[in-house]
């Protein structure tokens, strides 16, 4: 039978319909400037973006990918990192974290991700060290997977004891706090707690362009000068190519519609707070595990790129959800340590090795995401999650 109603997952052409108005006269400006790589539009969101996130340096990129294995490769060029060093990184984030430290000719080091936040932790992240000892260890990313910020006290003093570097894939938590950072003296953006923070705005990210495009951000002026030359090819001036660079700068066509969306990132981020709040307040039942809230002084602690519940019956949820019109997703239904890339890679570097991570593993079986952006209504909200409570 046909569900008489269906609810979409992510409806991007609801999501941008608000702004409609407003990006065509931000499309508008760029076709008349006549800059069309570079220029003032690329200038505007780097500014408002070191605004917004209290961070000197911005340098817009091409996509978060580039955003994440540019800062890797600029760190090498550095000299902060040798190739061959190893970057631990969580098994259940999205491959690009993954692909970016091998593309740099680093070594990933997974970690388990905690079995409350679905995060890496300071606990997680000394295992994944300690159960490597035969990798030199140089760098952490620590990914805010689905807009929950990855970071606590036991995680910095272990960097901070092994001097590591601290790359954060920030691309599902814009505008995102930690409140677990100078302690007393209040809290700091994702993006901002580490050594250099890489955000996408693909378009099914909180904050989403029309297209692709993404930013690195950082205290450190040596790191942004190097990303700016190497993802444009690698020239520190013109005709003068000091690194065998690539074509990786931000398009501002791109730009101009992210200032756009940039400056309604509140209301976005808050209507998924909204909807999270509502499904975390309906939905009960014994078969499936909700995601951690944040408390209520910190709730801006994670954005909800995603809304993620749990189920050892995930797959008969998923239809029956599907059955009764509901659209879900899977983030993600295989660990990275498990994709034929990697397991080959890990094979060749690592021979006769064995990965385990259970925690990962167990979870990509039983994760899946629930509508939750700003397209989503309250009243949809609520169906869901009534659905939900029907599962037998
Ligand atoms: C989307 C995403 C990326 C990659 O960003 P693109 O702009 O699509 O290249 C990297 N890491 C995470 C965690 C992501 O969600």
């Amino acid at each position: 039978m046909e569900p008489e109603k269906i609810y979409p997952f992510l409806q991007l052409d609801a999501v941008t319909a608000p702004y409609r108005e407003e990006l065509i006269d931000a499309a508008k400006r760029v076709i008349n400037s006549g800059w069309y790589i570079g220029g003032p539009e690329v200038e505007s969101l780097e500014s408002e973006l070191s605004d917004l996130l209290t961070v000197p340096f911005v340098v817009g990129v091409s996509n978060g990918l580039d955003a994440l294995r540019l800062t890797l490769r600029s760190w090498i060029e550095l000299h902060y990192l040798r190739k061959g060093q190893g970057v631990v990184v969580p098994a259940n984030t999205f491959i690009a974290s993954v692909l970016a430290i091998v593309d740099a000719g680093l070594v990933p080091v997974f970690a388990e991700p905690d079995i409350v936040t679905m995060n890496l932790s300071g606990i997680t992240l000394g295992k994944a060290i300690a159960d490597n000892p035969d990798i030199e260890i140089g760098a952490v990313m620590t990914v805010h997977l689905y807009g929950r910020v990855a970071w606590d006290e036991d995680m910095r003093k272990i960097i901070e004891s092994e001097g590591l570097l601290v790359i954060e894939d920030t691309a599902q938590a814009i505008g995102a706090r930690s409140y677990s950072v100078d302690g007393l003296f209040g809290s700091k953006n994702a993006g901002t707690l580490g050594h250099a923070g890489c955000f996408s705005f693909y378009p099914t990210k909180n904050v989403g362009a029309l297209g692709d495009a993404g930013a690195v951000v950082t205290h450190d002026r040596k790191l942004a000068t190097m990303v700016k030359t190497l993802a444009n090819y690698g020239a520190d001036r013109r005709y003068h190519n000091e690194y065998c660079g690539y074509n990786c700068r931000i398009d501002p066509l791109q730009a101009a519609l992210i200032r756009v969306k940039l400056a309604h990132m509140e209301e976005e981020n808050s209507a998924r707070r909204v909807n999270a709040d509502t499904y975390n307040q309906i939905i009960n039942h014994p078969h499936i595990k909700l995601p951690l809230m944040p408390s209520r002084d910190c709730v801006k602690e994670c954005v909800w790129h995603q809304y993620v519940i749990r189920s050892p019956r995930r797959n008969e949820l998923q239809e029956y959800l599907k059955s009764n019109g509901v659209m879900t997703d899977i983030h993600y239904p295989v660990a990275c340590s498990r994709q034929p890339c990697i397991e080959r890679l890990t094979a060749k570097l690592f021979p006769g090795k064995q990965i385990s991570l259970p925690v990962a593993e167990k979870m990509s079986e039983e994760v899946l995401s629930l509508p939750v952006s700003s397209a989503t209504s309250a009243s949809d909200v609520r169906e869901i999650a009534e659905i939900i409570n029907c599962f037998e």
